[in-house]
């Protein structure tokens, strides 16, 4: 507020970028953070505050692997974790050259695309899904 009296000259392009940034308030609600932690980038949830966003992140961000105690964002993240990484099964499978690397968004009704290597599966979720390219596609084995 007191802002105002110091930049009276700078008002009309503050407010051009204010206007911008109202994008943010989703339902009347002053967005303060923005959960974008998949599966969540799928669709953004918006809080109001830290503590709502952190309540939201444990509840629903918090799948932890029991043999290495690595968090992960998601139930699918989880199984994707333990299968490329503690199962036995899948390094047999992936020795033989079967393709063992499950697209980020596979479910039986939807996308069941496997890669032969985390590569491919890269190209495909920018591809196919549109992630980011920076998104750390090596949270399957590192977690968040
Ligand atoms: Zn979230
Ligand atoms: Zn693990
Ligand atoms: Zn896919």
């Amino acid at each position: 507020m007191s802002k105002r009296k110091l930049d009276d000259e700078e008002n009309s392009l503050e407010d051009a970028e204010g206007k911008d940034k109202t994008k943010d308030v989703v339902n009347g609600v002053n967005s303060v953070v923005i959960c974008d932690t998949p599966p969540c980038n799928r669709n953004p949830k918006h809080f109001s505050n830290y503590s709502e966003y952190e309540l939201h992140f444990i509840s629903s961000h918090n799948y932890i692997c029991n043999e290495c105690r690595k968090r992960f964002p998601s139930e699918l993240f989880l199984e994707l974790h333990i299968d490329e990484n503690h199962n036995p099964f899948t390094k047999i499978e992936q020795d033989k050259g079967g393709k063992i690397f499950k697209c980020f968004n596979y479910s039986p009704t939807g996308c069941t695309k496997k890669c032969s290597t985390p590569k491919k599966r890269r190209l495909h979720m920018i591809d196919k899904h549109g992630y980011p390219k920076e998104f750390r596609f090596d949270i399957v084995n590192r977690g968040l």
